[in-house]
């Protein structure tokens, strides 16, 4: 798709040029000292604070497909989804490097296209590119992005703290990106049978964005110092409900009842997975790359979110022993599987 109109070869620029063209649009703005152009970064730590990074690797075929995926919209997720990491520990991203493994395949106009995206997502979360490695592949795309954040000791979200009695809570709504996913490998499908079928994606927005263009909950981080609250426990939602809920529980040594009823599903991923024959709940459970965050909170706390908007309470944190549950909609209980019900 790449191979057409005004196609400029990177060999053309060379390594130094292609890094030197990519990186010349983008500005600093946090504790960078130095950024792109030496052996490395340099980074003035804030007094007060700890450093936390966090990194992905993004590989083609495997993470994601160039058929539906477009250059811009890598770019901006593979950032994206490493600043979620960072604010998945109640902290505030400032830097990010990225680097590219790209084989013969890919011109200049495509990897510009990658890049815009990356800007893109540097300018809305306020982070600085300070770096990256450049290498030639044999085969298809490689993209990996390391974030750099920052937070107060006593502020940091680990894993590792939720209690028995806490209570549960996401962010946003679930199941979208897993759903936007299906459409896409549909669609893709339909036009790989018959090339002059366009594709039928009306009315299905905001799935589709969800797995094209998703977000980090930036907002978060604000709105909790505000509430004063401190999550005991908390991460973001890459793999699926389930699997977090068993991570926290692994670090925490407890487990959790959730109830269906209250995990958060909007209406378009409702009526999609309903479409699909899938089970709208097992596509929160399981679906993955949604970017919410899960955290527990003590009792204590229940008032102030209560009522918020941007909050679900899920359900609560119970003994190691009486496992990981969730109680469904018609009331019986049933034990969650370590990932999610592999039903799909
Ligand atoms: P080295 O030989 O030390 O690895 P490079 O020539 O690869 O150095 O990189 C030169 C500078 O460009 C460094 O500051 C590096 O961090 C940066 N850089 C290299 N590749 C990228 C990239 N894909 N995106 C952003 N910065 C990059
Ligand atoms: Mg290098």
């Amino acid at each position: 798709m790449f191979e057409n109109a005004g196609r400029t070869e990177i060999s053309s620029l060379g390594e130094f040029g292609l890094i030197e063209h990519l990186s010349k649009n983008f500005t600093i703005q946090n504790n960078t000292q130095l950024g792109i152009g030496d052996d490395a970064a340099v980074i003035t730590p804030t007094e007060g604070y700890q450093t936390l990074v966090s990194t992905d690797l993004l590989v083609e075929g495997v993470h994601f497909d160039l058929s539906y995926f477009p250059m811009k919209h890598l770019g901006y997720k593979a950032v994206v989804v490493n600043l979620s990491d960072i604010y998945a520990m109640n902290g505030k991203p400032k830097q990010v490097t990225v680097s590219l493994a790209l084989s013969s395949r890919f011109s200049l106009e495509a990897v510009e296209e990658l890049y815009a995206g990356v800007q893109l997502a540097c300018e809305r979360y306020r982070v600085d590119l300070v770096g990256g490695d450049t290498s030639t592949s044999k085969q298809g795309l490689m993209i990996s992005v390391t974030a750099i954040g920052e937070a107060k000791s006593a502020d940091i979200a680990y894993r590792s703290g939720a209690k028995v009695h806490d209570l549960v809570v996401v962010t946003g709504d679930l199941g979208g990106a897993y759903c936007g996913y299906q459409l896409l490998e549909r669609e893709k499908r339909v036009y790989l049978d018959n090339p002059s079928v366009q594709p039928d994606l009306g009315g299905f927005d905001y799935i589709i964005e969800r797995q094209l263009k998703p977000e980090a909950r930036k907002d978060i981080y604000e709105i909790l110092k505000t509430l004063h609250i401190k999550p005991t426990a908390m991460m973001d939602i890459s793999d699926g409900l389930a699997s977090e809920c068993f991570h926290i529980g692994k670090a925490s040594q407890v487990g959790m009842s959730l109830y269906e009823e209250k995990i958060p599903i909007d209406p378009s991923t409702y009526n999609f997975a309903r479409e699909l024959d899938l089970d709208p709940t097992l596509c929160a459970l399981s679906g993955g790359e949604d970017y919410e965050l899960l955290f527990t909170i003590d009792q204590s706390d229940f008032k102030k979110i209560e009522h918020h908007p941007d909050f679900s309470i899920i359900g609560y944190v119970n003994e190691k022993s009486d496992g990981m549950n969730l109680i469904t909609k018609s009331g019986n209980k049933h034990a969650l599987k370590a990932q999610g019900w592999t039903a799909f």
